[in-house]
């Protein structure tokens, strides 16, 4: 399948999917996750006019930042060690994966040291699994408090990763509880602005993720394919 296939067959699923579920196509964003990919494809997707590139490594980042800063927005999606904040602060505009007061602490320091804000997620373990990072869910309205000291850091959502599920329906319960989450954080006015965003579904369970409230979809396979597809980008 070459890339504006594989685009344009996302971009069917996802308005089918906001269809379903009476949701505007313009409250999803997608964010093209390039991490298996080289700067080349990635700069023909932000051509394609995705203009969100996702990573989760700084050097195999670089390249691409490089060849796309001012184009496109990085987010940052894996996780971070507070060593690595230095490369990360100002380069990527938003962080998907603050789960530590340790990162926080790192991430304002940068921040105010280049005088920027970061918006930040805060990504969540929901389905428990001992492989994934995030805080639980019962720790995140404590660790919002120790965050709100850190006035570099701005909150605006919720992130997760479901369970790898053959079946996507599977993973619904995950993408329901984070809403859910994000829904009573507001209803308890956890901050002073409220959560708007929930970071979910990836290329196996975006559908499942937009029906239950994804405002921003992190895709890589399906979108923009791996490194072996390349051959076939037209
Ligand atoms: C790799 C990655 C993705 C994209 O994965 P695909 O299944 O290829 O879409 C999304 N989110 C995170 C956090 C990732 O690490």
């Amino acid at each position: 399948m070459t890339l504006q296939s594989r685009l344009r067959d996302v971009e069917s699923r996802l308005e089918q999917a906001c269809l379903r579920s009476g949701r505007r196509r313009e409250d999803v964003n997608v964010i093209a996750v390039t991490k298996y990919v080289s700067a080349g494809t990635a700069e023909a997707v932000v051509r394609e006019g995705v203009t969100h590139i996702g990573e989760n490594r700084w050097p195999n980042a670089k390249p691409k930042w490089d060849a796309l800063k001012g184009q496109a927005s990085f987010h940052y999606i894996g996780s971070l060690q507070t060593n690595k904040v230095k490369d990360i602060v100002g380069k990527f505009e938003f962080i998907h994966s603050l789960d530590r007061i340790s990162l926080a602490e790192a991430i304002h320091k940068r921040a105010q040291a280049l005088d920027v804000q970061v918006p930040c997620f805060l990504q969540v373990n929901v389905s428990g699994e001992e492989s994934k990072h995030g805080l639980a869910p019962e720790e995140v309205i404590s660790f919002i408090e120790k965050v709100k000291p850190f006035d570099r850091i701005r909150l605006i959502g919720l992130m997760t990763m479901a369970p790898f599920e053959s079946e996507a329906e599977s993973t619904r319960p995950v993408f329901r509880a984070l809403r859910q989450l994000r829904d009573d954080l507001n209803a308890a006015s956890a901050l002073d602005e409220p959560l708007t965003e929930l970071s979910m579904g990836m290329s196996n369970d975006f559908e499942v993720a937009v029906e239950e409230g994804a405002t921003w979809v992190r895709l890589g396979t399906v979108l923009v394919g791996k490194e072996e597809m390349e051959e076939e980008l037209s």
